[in-house]
This record gives structure tokens, sequence and C-alpha cells, in this order.
């Protein structure tokens, strides 16, 4: 099979990631093989490939937006069938015994693992996963639509929770890449006002035409105070900002898994029981929250696609903001 394989950590424009034809994975017993027919393509994907976070072996290959069907069983699979269309997200596994994963936060278990990082991803023709790590997926969607949805939706939808808005109250979104796209409708579905704050003016476009209600670069400030805000920006300076557009009681909800330095800033805006909460990663029932939520409201996927091949070429666009969506590697036929 073809697969797009990390063997050390480098700068994009380096194109780290090396074409390589690869045996199909055997499976273990738990596992299922799934013939890819699409994988979204993640900022944490170039955070991994430049080495921002360091996968704990090498070679591996990425992706963890994975779309394709199930064409072999390993001999113990028994919820999974052959013939299935399944995601694999982010989140890949955890221990399962640990005090984290008895209370349902198997997203804080030291020792989870993840799609792409710990175990090989979807940047290939072809994945082995545990039947566990992959979920069926909702009908009214093709593979290029559910792909972002994966990672871009399932942390997104996290983080957007972790930030208790309201219906009827005003959401801040900073930052409009994928997950941004996602959970700007999400709020839609479920009344909520939403204000958009990024620098790109075709991100500013894309979020005029999914419905926000207010669209601003960073530095203009809203017409009114907003209740909370999820920050999927990497850019540190972006949490002050949005905590000064705040209200009282308000929580800034961080979406991103990696995030430059927070700047030093007055403790008058987190005064007034202002908080400012990460979220790392996701647990299986957000995957599947999430993918029901999907299932009965209709999500627009803003996507681009490419061949397997420029994976090293999207992740450079990505590194300079230069898609205006989201993007996905779709395999050839
Ligand atoms: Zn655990
Ligand atoms: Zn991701």
């Amino acid at each position: 099979m073809k697969a797009m394989v990390l063997n050390s950590c480098q700068s994009i424009e380096q194109e780290p990631l090396k074409l390589t034809e690869r045996k199909i994975p055997p499976l273990q017993h738990h596992q299922v093989l799934i013939e890819v027919n699409a994988c979204g393509v993640c900022r944490t994907d170039l955070h991994t490939v430049e080495g921002e976070i360091i996968p704990p072996s090498l070679p591996i290959i990425p992706g963890h937006e994975v779309v394709g069907r199930i064409v072999k069983r390993g001999a113990k699979v028994h919820q999974k069938n052959i013939g299935d269309r399944v995601g694999v997200p982010w989140f890949y596994s955890s221990c399962g015994e640990c005090s984290y994963c008895r209370q349902n936060r198997e997203n804080l278990c030291s020792r989870a693992r993840y799609t792409g990082f710990n175990v090989d991803g979807g940047y290939a023709e072809f994945m082995a996963a545990h039947e566990k790590s992959c979920y069926l997926l909702p009908d009214n969607y093709q593979d290029m639509e559910i792909a972002p949805l994966l990672c871009g939706g399932v942390v997104g939808y996290r983080a957007f929770r972790l930030s208790d808005i309201k219906p009827g109250q005003i959401l801040g979104l900073y930052g409009f890449g994928s997950s941004a796209h996602i959970i700007l409708q999400v709020a839609k579905f479920l009344q909520i006002t939403t204000f958009v704050f990024t620098r790109s003016s075709p991100h500013r476009h894309q979020a005029e035409l999914l419905g926000a209600d207010w669209v601003g670069p960073p530095q203009q400030p809203p017409p009114e105070l907003h209740h909370s805000a999820v920050v999927f920006t990497p850019a540190g300076e972006s949490v002050p900002l949005a905590l000064s557009n705040t209200r009282k009681g308000g929580i800034v909800s961080l979406g991103g898994i990696y995030m430059s330095d927070i700047p030093s800033f007055k403790y008058n805006l987190l005064w007034e029981e202002r908080q400012v909460r990460s979220t790392a990663n996701s647990t299986p029932q957000d995957v599947n929250d999430f993918l029901n939520f999907a299932r009965t409201h209709k999500i627009t996927s803003v996507v681009e696609t490419f061949p397997l091949d420029s994976a090293n070429q999207v992740l450079t666009k990505v590194k300079h903001s230069q898609l205006p969506a989201g993007a996905v590697l779709v395999m050839d036929d």
C-alpha cells in the first residue's frame, strides 16, 4: 500500500513525509483493516511533523480524521462488520484502569494513545485499528464531508461544551479554521449568537456565509461583550484578547492541542469569575455525542480535496493559513 511516512520530524518545507510502499498491516485479534477513502488534514498533523509534539516512536504514518470501509476483521472482532463505513478519530485508546479512565475522562489518561501519533494513521491506503477505536458514521455525509468532523468537529465540540454556553447567549469564536467552521454551525443550531474574530479575510467571508452574527478582525471590538468564547487559533495572545471581550463569569475555552506562550496580562481580565480552561483531546463519549448530533443536524463541511502524495504541500498551506477551508486527502480508486 502507499503511505506518507514520517521518518524524522522536520520543518514542513523540508518535505518530511515520504511517499512509501508499505506492506498492508497485519491484524491483531481485536483489529479491523480499513481501506481508507479519505483522511482529513489537521493542524495537529503539522505540529507532529514539525516536532512541536514528538511522536514516541518513528517512523509513523500521521492522519487522524480517517474515513474508510472495513475490508477485513481480526479473529475476535464482534461489533464491526466487513463493509461498515467507519471513522477513526484522534483519540485511539486509553488504559481503561486509571482513575481518569474510571471516571470516563479517558482524554486525561497518561497512557492514552492517539491515532497518527502513537499508532499509524490514515495518510495511507489502508489502516489497522482496534474495533473500539472505529466509529460507525452517519449516512448523510460523503467521506470527504465527514472527515473534518472527526477531529476538528469532535475536539471543537468538547471545547464548545466546556465553554458552558447556553441557548440565547453570545459565543465568541477566535480563529476560523476547520473546528470553528463546524462549531459555528453547532452554535447556530442551538440558537446561540456567534461573534467570529479572525485575521484572515477569506475566513471572515466564510464565517459570514455560514451565518455568523458578527465578524471582525481580532483587534476590532465586538458590538457587545460575549458570554463565553472558544479560542481555536494557536496564538497565545488570543487568550487575553478573548478575556477582554468576555462578560463577568464567562469561560474562555481553548480548543487547540498546541498554543504559543500566552502573554502576561492584568488580573483585572480574569477578575469577576472569568475562567480560562484548556481542552485536552476528546473522550469516546465526545465522539459518540458529536456524531449523533451530526446525524440529526446536517453540518456543512467546507473542504478542499487533495491526493495523498501532496500531504507535504497541503500541510505547508495549513502552516501559512493559505487554505480557505479544511483539507482532505483522498485516495485513488
Ligand atoms: Zn487510563
Ligand atoms: Zn486533529
